[in-house]
Parts: C-alpha cells; sequence; structure tokens
C-alpha cells in the first residue's frame, strides 16, 4: 500500500532522514519507536506530504506521490492524521467537528455526514458527547473524537504521531482500545508511540529509527526477545 525508497529530507543542512526503505502493506500495523530527534514524526509527516521529502520516492497504491503532479489535498484524503496534541476546532461541537471536512471537502450532504458522525462516535464509544464543545471533554474523549473525525474521511490508512504522549495516564488505556479495535477491521496503521504493550500486543512490525535510519525491524516477538542492533538493545533497556 505504501512504498518508500531512499526517502530523503534536510532541515537546511541538518539532514532528519538519511535514507529510509519501507512497504507497509494492506491492513498491516506498523509501530515505529525509537529516542526522540530520531526522524519518528519527519517520517509520518512526509508519508502524507505535511514535509517535502528532500530526495527519495513514496508511492501509495501504486501512484508515486512525490512528483510535483501529485495533487496533495488527495494524498492527505486517503490518509487520517492523529497528532499528540488534538487540534480539535474549539469553538465547534463535538458534531461539527468530525462533520467539517466531509462537507468542506467532499462536498457530502450535511445529514449524511451527521449520521456518519453519530456512527463514528458509537465506535470510539462517545455518542453521548455529539452536541459537547472539546473544552468539556477529557484529554481522553478529545483524542477519540480526533480519531472519529480522522476516520470520517474514510481514509485508507491512519497515521498516529505519539497520540497518548499528552495524556493523563489514566486517559491513556482507552485511546489504545479505540486503535486496537480500528487494527482489528484492518485498518492500515502506522503508529509512533512509546506504549511498548500495545507494540507487542497490536504491531505485526516494529521498526526501530535512530539517527535518522530504520536500524532495525522485525515482528514484534523477535524484536523484543532478540533484538540484535546494539542501538536497540540500549533503547530497549531503557523503556521495558
Ligand atoms: P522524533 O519525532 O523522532 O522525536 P522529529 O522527526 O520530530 O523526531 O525530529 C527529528 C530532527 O529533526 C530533530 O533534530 C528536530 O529538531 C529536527 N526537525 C524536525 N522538524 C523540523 C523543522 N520543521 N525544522 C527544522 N528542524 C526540524
Ligand atoms: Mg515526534
Amino acid at each position: 500500500m505504501i512504498d518508500v525508497k531512499g526517502l530523503h529530507k534536510s532541515y537546511g543542512n541538518h539532514e532528519v532522514l538519511k535514507g529510509i526503505d519501507v512497504n507497509i502493506h494492506k491492513g498491516e500495523v506498523v509501530v515505529v519507536i525509537g529516542p526522540s530527534g530520531s526522524g519518528k514524526s519527519t517520517f509520518l509527516r512526509c508519508l502524507n506530504l505535511l514535509e517535502l521529502p528532500t530526495s527519495g520516492r513514496i508511492k501509495v497504491e501504486n501512484q508515486e506521490i512525490t512528483t510535483p503532479k501529485t495533487n496533495i489535498d488527495r494524498v492527505r484524503e486517503k490518509m487520517g492524521m492523529v497528532f499528540q496534541q488534538f487540534n480539535l476546532f474549539p469553538h465547534k461541537t463535538v458534531v461539527q467537528n468530525i462533520c467539517h471536512a466531509p462537507i468542506k471537502v467532499k462536498g457530502m450532504k450535511q445529514t449524511e455526514a451527521q449520521n456518519l458522525a453519530k456512527d463514528l462516535l458509537k465506535k470510539v464509544g462517545l455518542l453521548e458527547k455529539y452536541d459537547a464543545y472539546p473544552s468539556s471533554l477529557s484529554g481522553g474523549q478529545q483524542q477519540r473524537i480526533a480519531i472519529a473525525r480522522a476516520l470520517a474521511m474514510k481514509p485508507e490508512v491512519m497515521l498516529f504521531d505519539e497520540p497518548t504522549s499528552a495524556l493523563d495516564p489514566e486517559m491513556v488505556g482507552e485511546v489504545l482500545a479505540v486503535m486496537k479495535n480500528l487494527a482489528q477491521e484492518g485498518m492500515t496503521m502506522v503508529v509512533v508511540t512509546h506504549e511498548m504493550g500495545f507494540a507487542k500486543e497490536v504491531g505485526d512490525r516494529i521498526l526501530f529509527m535512530d539517527q535518522g535510519y530504520i536500524m532495525e525491524e522485525n515482528n514484534p516477538k523477535q524484536f523484543f526477545e532478540n533484538p540484535t542492533h546494539p542501538r536497540t538493545i540500549d533503547f530497549l533497556s531503557k523503556v521495558l
């Protein structure tokens, strides 16, 4: 589904991604871990062209997106993204947050968008918050709404950048549970997280990034039980 070859990204003369090669298959859950500053967010942001790669190419469903002709908006419609900060529109209600893009970008009828919002709110367990404002919700609830809002565009892939890192500990579980359900429904997901329990349980494959490279990748069992690269072993000794 996503095919990345020789992806480089520099800011000025600071090279942040130094040649990333990876394939992400339909229905796969790929978990990206690694130390702060290793390029995880930059990698995710390159996948949906929030950052333009300096060189290399990315194909999504066999369409090269790293060409000047690419319609960046079309690419982003295929990829839902959820950030550490939920970024809900504060002056809009929950339903308005969820319906905004489908109506504005896809021209969906209001009643259809509202029905979709109801379905998605059921999925994330927050139907009763339909008319609430974000400020009345807990962080965990806001993040579940942010996930529903991303799903409203019916993306092919969901990208998560540390979706639980800004949450109080007691709210992490409810967000991970929603993500686990999505994975079980077959959603293709790329998840940057420090939640090693989630990585082990839900991940199909773990990528370990360090200093702009994918230093090691493997299925969760092998990755956590038999890491081979010294940097991986050092990282795991600090987080496990
Ligand atoms: P991670 O998500 O793994 O913590 P990032 O991808 O956010 O890492 O950052 C990798 C490196 O790129 C860091 O050194 C960071 O300071 C730098 N960086 C990220 N975004 C920018 C930017 N917009 N401009 C300049 N440097 C950036
Ligand atoms: Mg980051």
